[in-house]
Formats: structure tokens, sequence, C-alpha cells
């Protein structure tokens, strides 16, 4: 593939993060309440904003799964602290990027 093909190919997401290593740990580093404890919390906001896809509506209520979590923190900034639990993974664990 030539030089301008790569600077000019539109970078897709899913493409960076598929280059990523994840090394799950069984304990979530994050964690949020279910059903009616969601209250307050800026769900559709969690939901598009994520760039991992961690959030996922379903109905009223919002699912979430850690694993694919890159760490970028957005959650944790715009819920209420009172509402996540937000640590970074054990020493580690969670993700490694790779940039080539
Ligand atoms: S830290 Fe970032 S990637 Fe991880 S769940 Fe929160 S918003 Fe998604």
């Amino acid at each position: 593939m030539s030089q301008e093909t790569l600077l000019t190919r539109p970078l897709k997401i899913e493409d960076l993060l598929q280059r990523n290593i994840y090394d799950v740990d069984e304990d979530p580093h994050i964690e949020i309440p279910r059903g009616s404890e969601q209250e307050g919390l800026p769900k559709e906001a969690l939901v598009y904003l994520c760039p991992a896809g961690c959030y996922t509506r379903i109905g009223d209520e919002i699912l979430f799964s850690y694993e694919g979590c890159v760490e970028c923190g957005l959650c944790r900034i715009i819920s209420p602290p009172d509402k996540i639990r937000w640590e970074y993974p054990k020493s580690g664990r969670g993700v490694q990027y790779r940039f080539t």
C-alpha cells in the first residue's frame, strides 16, 4: 500500500480499536448501578460518546460491559460521582495500545 493511500484512507475507530490488546481482569474496574438506581446517569451521552461502545441502551436502562474499555475516563467525567465507581484496572491489566 502506498504512503499516499495510507495517509488519505479514512480512519475508522473500529480499525484502531481492533489493534489494541486487552488483558481483561475478572474484577470490573468500572461499575454502574442497575434499574431504578440509574436515575441521574447521563444515559444518552454514555451510549453515544463512549469511544469503545461499552454502553448499550435496552429500554430505559443502560447495560455496561467493561471488557473493551480503553480507559479514556469520559464516563467518569460526565457521570455524577455517586453513580459510578471508576478505577484503573489492576496493574498490568486492561488495554494495551498498539499504534502501528
Ligand atoms: S472509560 Fe472511556 S472507554 Fe471506558 S467505559 Fe468509560 S467512556 Fe467507555
